[in-house]
């Protein structure tokens, strides 16, 4: 059984109350925050992939260390981190990002991103590769880090506020195309 593991992205709990804490990107005209859609969006990735027949671990609000520490002693397969994007209220459209040397977490993340592209209508930024965030070089299987739309864009807020369920679903046929070989 396919062992993977989600990740929420933000909202460190210890960190709650000091200059530290990040709740990640906020939309505050439309009171949308990137922690919240992550966490809602990451349940549902949890409950269709595991109706597809994988194992499931889901971890947010926690430090990063501790984070790909918990996903590289659980043995993950596969590592998805769930964000959203946010820049300057022009930008939009969806990007998945992965380290340079990570070929499967390449393919992983092409194959989320074209379904999220394809299901969503999203602006197609592509992949990206990252040598700077620690969820990608601290984990030892194939990992992305799906940035599904901005946060800050009126059309893509949208999405993030009402297609929640169809992110998720996208993320999880992503998953599923890759372990098809697809
Ligand atoms: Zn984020």
């Amino acid at each position: 059984m396919t062992k993977v593991f989600v990740n929420p992205g933000h909202d460190q709990l210890e960190l709650k109350g000091t200059s530290d804490y990040d709740p990640g990107a906020v939309n505050e005209e439309m009171g949308l925050y990137e922690n919240e859609i992550a966490a809602a969006v990451g349940r549902l990735v949890e409950k269709y992939l595991t109706e597809a027949g994988c194992e499931v671990k889901s971890l947010q609000h926690e430090s990063l260390r501790k984070i790909y520490e918990t996903a590289n002693e659980w043995g993950a397969d596969l590592f998805i981190s769930i964000h959203c994007n946010a820049f300057n209220g022009v930008a939009n459209g969806t990007e998945t990002l992965t380290y340079p040397s990570d070929m499967e977490g390449h393919k992983l993340a092409g194959c989320i991103q074209n379904q999220i592209v394809d299901s969503l209508g999203t602006y197609d930024r592509g992949l990206k590769a990252r040598t700077d965030l620690a969820v990608l070089n601290g984990t030892d299987m194939p990992a992305v880090l799906v940035e599904m739309a901005f946060i800050d864009h009126p059309d893509d807020a949208v999405l993030l506020r009402d297609e929640q369920d169809e992110f998720a679903r996208a993320i999880a046929r992503g998953v599923t195309d890759y372990l098809s070989g697809y």
